[in-house]
């Protein structure tokens, strides 16, 4: 995990009460994650296939045949559906044998975070009200408890 990762995490999450879900919903850590772990930087040692990866993409890690640009699994055509890291990462894949639905990135060719555009109900503003009162309770409770 490199530093980036390390500082942000101290600066948001150090004196909180947090579960994973919460680290599932904060978007900026999930962006510094997949960053790393995602960015199509071209490593020739590796297979040049991309890999669907719940939709962060990224080359596959396996080690090319000899003499191929593929590992075992992507000297397959149609296991390679998510095309090259080689080559621009299209809007969305289709997967073979799948539901035959459009299936769309969660991260550009550098790893960043698309971001979706939800539209906000006010079920949604009332939610956020209720979590914001959520976590000024526990603040109160950790401040009481010291
Ligand atoms: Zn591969």
């Amino acid at each position: 995990m490199d530093n980036e990762i390390l500082n942000y995490f101290v600066n948001n999450y150090s004196g909180r009460i947090f579960s994973s879900d919460d680290l599932k919903r904060d978007e900026n850590l999930i962006e510094l994650i997949t960053k790393d772990l995602y960015n199509e930087i071209y490593d020739e040692d590796l297979c040049s296939a991309r890999m669907w990866n719940n939709g962060y993409g990224g080359q596959c890690n396996s080690k090319k045949l000899e003499n191929t640009c593929f590992c075992k699994k992507h000297s397959i055509e149609e296991n390679r559906w998510c095309g090259l890291v080689t080559e621009k990462k299209p809007s969305f894949v289709i997967r073979p044998g799948g539901s035959g639905r459009q299936k769309k990135w969660k991260t550009d060719s550098n790893g960043k975070l698309i971001q979706k555009q939800k539209k906000i109900t006010k079920k949604d503003l009332k939610q956020d009200e209720k979590e914001k009162n959520i976590e000024l309770l526990k603040t109160m409770f950790l401040n009481i408890k010291h």
